[in-house]
């Protein structure tokens, strides 16, 4: 049996002085393991939410989130789009960080850091820290300290939305290769149609808040995929087809208060 994890009838609210917020209503999906799944949806329709919940971070006020077919329960990392990473300790020991909580000696901790930090091509920086390297630098680390716990099933959260439109490119271009060499479980969360497009083997479409999912669909490019040849006319047909599906709830967000 494959593993895999399936989310059922999953609601999410929460409260607030103004009253209660719906965040998901009736979200039901499964992705299978060695999936790269993106989901994507306007803001504040409930992806980070979603991601949370899968992660065990949070409880669903209805519905269930079940894991099946594993050994045991999966591990999960998660990388967000703000790197969180400890301003006080450099990258080594960053990226190191995550074995602690698994009671790994230090030895090991840090020969799994310092062969993730090599892998991700920064060496030369393992003793520097977090503030002397540049955002896409911050991002990498930040992917290494979540692989280096050795994830079953790696959450990502609009892990390069504050890049630069190049680096961003060449950071999705080495997830892939990441995901290629040791295939895991991927949930790619992104409000950018074309880099869920680009990146996942099927993408979720949420709709505005209450979240649920409008569409699934399967992305018909073949990996490998070379993502600086962008002018395919299938990816350019499927933004569009995303985009019609995305675009009222996007203007009707621009007509009400944030929190309504
Ligand atoms: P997205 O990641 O798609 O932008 P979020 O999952 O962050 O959306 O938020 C979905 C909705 O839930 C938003 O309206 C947000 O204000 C609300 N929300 C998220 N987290 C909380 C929280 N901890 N308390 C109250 N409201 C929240
Ligand atoms: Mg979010």
């Amino acid at each position: 049996m494959t593993a895999q994890f399936q989310v059922t009838n999953l609601n999410k609210n929460f409260s607030s002085p103004r009253g209660d917020v719906i965040a998901l209503e009736g979200v039901s999906f499964v992705v299978s393991q060695d999936e790269f799944v993106c989901i994507v949806g306007p803001s504040g329709c409930g992806k980070s939410t979603l991601l949370r919940l899968i992660a065990g971070l949070t409880e669903p006020t209805g519905g269930i989130v079940n894991f099946s077919g594993w050994l045991s329960t999966p591990r999960r990392a998660m990388v967000f789009q703000d790197t969180g990473l400890f301003a006080w300790l450099n990258i080594l020991e960053n990226v190191a960080f995550g074995l602690e909580t698994q009671g790994i000696a230090q030895n090991e901790r840090h020969q799994r850091a310092s062969e993730l930090i090599a892998r991700m091509g920064l060496s030369d920086f393992a003793r520097h820290y977090p503030y002397e390297l540049s955002g896409g630098m911050r991002q990498r680390v930040a992917i290494a300290r979540a692989l280096v716990t050795e994830p079953d099933i790696l959450l990502m959260d609009e892990p390069f939305r504050t890049l630069d439109a190049q680096t961003r490119l060449v950071l999705q271009d080495e997830l892939l290769r990441l995901w290629r060499e040791r295939p895991m479980m991927v949930l790619f969360v992104t409000h950018d149609i074309e880099e869920a497009i680009l990146l996942g083997n099927r993408v979720l479409v949420l709709s505005n808040r209450p979240g649920h999912i409008l569409a699934e669909i399967v992305v018909p490019l073949e990996q490998p995929r070379n993502l600086t040849g962008r002018s395919h006319p299938e990816i350019e047909a499927l933004r569009w087809q995303i985009w019609k599906m995305i675009e009222p709830t996007v203007q009707a967000n621009l007509k009400r208060a944030p929190m309504q």
